[in-house]
């Protein structure tokens, strides 16, 4: 029996393991994918207080879980399918077959890549068609590309992305960019960057890869195609909550909806990171709800058991 169950190993969980863990609870996470979530995906991390000169989000994450392990975090690779409540316990299944018992359990699983649902876009994944440019960009050397979406992630990576490709087209449905201003400003004097206002991307073209996008400006309903030969897409995630089926109360977007201490609507099971329902999706208040997370758990263990 675990004090606590950690589900999600992105900067809100490993910040939990690291406060329970040192706090002396038994505490264990669980991780499907890379240790870290998200933060692996993005090359350059300059808004995480304490690296003043900014730090590479992969070591970031490899920093916060060998902090976290250093206090006795247990870290296991595996993806949980199903968590039920018996009484006070929680048993948390994993795909495997395997069960774990715990006095709470934090969910801490993040979200994922929302996908455009255009002609090509599932003929060309892989082919093309990414969605992390820290993981595919330097397949682009040399070449036209083009991302899709205004917000912080799109302008952001399309700004990495000129590190490769001779030339970074941003898509964008509006004449806005959602993204932070220094981020609009730096890709705005950008040479290689060329913003396509109020349009959308109706289809994505190729043969062996992409070489070109179909797109729509929606004001004047007028159709073009770019040539480019692959596509990022950055146009907002959707929490990764499907596997909890009805255990606590979710937001019309399926995100977790918590109170101030992150305890969800079922008794013993806290959400922490971008799972949950909340205005800022940043490393910095992820980190802040596991850290709130963690010690709601402990103080629900000293209460109930
Ligand atoms: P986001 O802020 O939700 O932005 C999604 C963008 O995609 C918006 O510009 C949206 O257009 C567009 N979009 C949505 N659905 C679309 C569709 N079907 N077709 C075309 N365009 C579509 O998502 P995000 O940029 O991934 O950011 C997620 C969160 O992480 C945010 O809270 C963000 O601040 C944070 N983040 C922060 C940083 C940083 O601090 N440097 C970096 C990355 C992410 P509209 O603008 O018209 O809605």
């Amino acid at each position: 029996m675990y004090d606590v169950v950690i589900v999600g190993g992105g900067p809100a969980g490993l910040t939990a393991g690291l406060y329970t863990a040192r706090g002396k609870l038994k505490s264990l996470l669980l991780e499907q994918g890379l240790t870290g979530g998200l933060v692996t995906t993005t090359e350059w991390v300059e808004n995480y207080p304490g690296f003043d000169e900014g730090i590479l989000g992969a070591e970031l994450a490899q920093k916060m879980e060998r902090q976290a392990t250093r206090f006795g975090l247990e870290i296991k690779s595996a993806s949980v399918t199903n968590i039920s409540i018996n009484g006070k316990i929680k048993e948390v299944s994993l795909e495997s077959g395997e069960k774990y018992e715990a006095k709470s359990v934090i969910l801490a699983t993040g979200a994922h890549p929302r996908s455009l649902k255009v002609e090509g876009e599932d003929e060309f994944r892989g082919k093309g068609v990414s969605y992390c440019a820290t993981c595919d960009g330097a397949f682009f050397k040399g070449e036209q590309i083009a991302v899709v979406g205004g917000g912080d992630s799109a302008i952001q990576e399309a700004i990495f992305l000129t590190k490769f490709a001779d030339k970074v087209y941003i898509i964008h449905r509006r004449d806005k960019l959602r993204a932070e201003k220094i981020l609009q400003e730096r890709a705005f004097s950008n040479s290689k960057i060329e913003l396509i206002w109020d349009s959308v991307v109706e289809k994505i073209a190729g043969d062996t890869g992409v070489n070109a996008l179909h797109i729509r400006n929606v004001k004047t309903d007028e159709k073009s195609s770019i040539d480019v030969q692959g596509v990022f897409i950055y146009i907002g995630y959707n929490p990764n909550t499907e596997f909890l089926a009805g255990l606590a109360n979710l937001d019309k977007d399926n995100y977790l909806i918590t109170d101030e201490n992150m305890a969800t609507s079922a008794p013993g099971v806290f959400a922490a990171g971008d799972v949950r329902s909340k205005p800022l999706k940043q490393i910095a208040t992820a980190v802040g709800d596991g850290a709130t997370a963690a010690l709601a758990a402990e103080k629900y263990i000293e209460e109930n058991f």
